[in-house]
């Protein structure tokens, strides 16, 4: 399977330098004799106007969140469906910084996941474990409930395995950590989902950068990386591209 890499923008881009951003990395990737599939998740502000842009490039769109409820009383909240009306075909759900700042529980992640699927969309579910969780040794216990609680009956996008402990540290999980825990959610999947559970991409998410993105990548069971502050420059994100295999 061609591997993935997402690039999470996060709370970050204004339109004209985001535009820029998008034109270098479509250039970038024009210029690769065949590069994997590459997803963006800028915030909820660019998505009207990167969506024309892309068409062509080999980019899809993602965004970063979507509301549990098909539409009614949510202030400042976005269903899956607008999201779909704009061109995004992916959703980053359940992201660590959600689950801190949103307070946003399994459940919640669960529902989201669901109303992404009804509406067309692909959910990159976001699971990961705290320092405190691996340094006493839970943190197997932590994403198996994690996968457990977040995941829908049927569910058919992709887990993003992001150690929160390693999300914008600047340093990645180990090769042995990464590889351990790719084992371990890929029979979690299997023994959730059955026979779905082997085709059910993994990506691996924390402070990926193009030195680690040639070692990580390779990792068995590793289906591409959800890339957050290297997304921000096509300097930093194209060489990660590029290590893709
Ligand atoms: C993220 O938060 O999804 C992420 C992977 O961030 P960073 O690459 O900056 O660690």
């Amino acid at each position: 399977m061609m591997q993935m890499i997402v690039g999470n923008w996060k709370m970050n881009g204004l339109g004209a330098a985001s535009r820029d951003l998008v034109t270098e990395v479509a250039q970038g990737l024009a210029a690769m004799p065949s590069p994997p599939q590459i997803v963006i998740c800028p915030p909820f502000t660019l998505l009207a106007q990167l969506a024309p842009m892309l068409k062509g490039t080999g980019i899809l769109l993602g965004a970063q969140d979507c509301h549990q409820s098909v539409s009614g009383a949510h202030t400042g909240d976005i269903s899956a469906a607008m999201l779909a009306d704009v061109g995004v075909e992916y959703v980053i759900l359940g992201h660590s910084e959600r689950r801190r700042d949103h307070g946003e529980l399994d459940e919640t992640v669960r529902e989201k996941a669901t109303a992404a699927a009804a509406a067309g969309l692909t959910p990159i579910v976001c699971v990961g474990e705290s320092e405190d969780q691996r340094a006493s040794g839970e943190c197997q216990d932590a994403i198996g409930w994690q996968i457990k609680g977040s995941l829908p009956d049927g569910f058919s996008g992709i887990v993003a395995y992001e150690p929160i402990w390693a999300i914008g540290s600047g340093v990645p999980a180990s090769s042995q950590d990464i590889a351990d825990m790719m084992a371990f959610i890929r029979a979690e999947l299997v023994r959730q989902f059955g026979a779905t559970g082997k085709t059910i991409r993994i990506l691996y998410g924390g402070s990926v950068n193009a030195r680690d993105a040639a070692t990580i990548l390779p990792i068995a069971e590793v289906g591409g990386a959800l890339v957050g502050s290297a997304s921000l420059r096509a300097d930093t994100f194209l060489p990660i591209v590029r290590a893709a295999v």
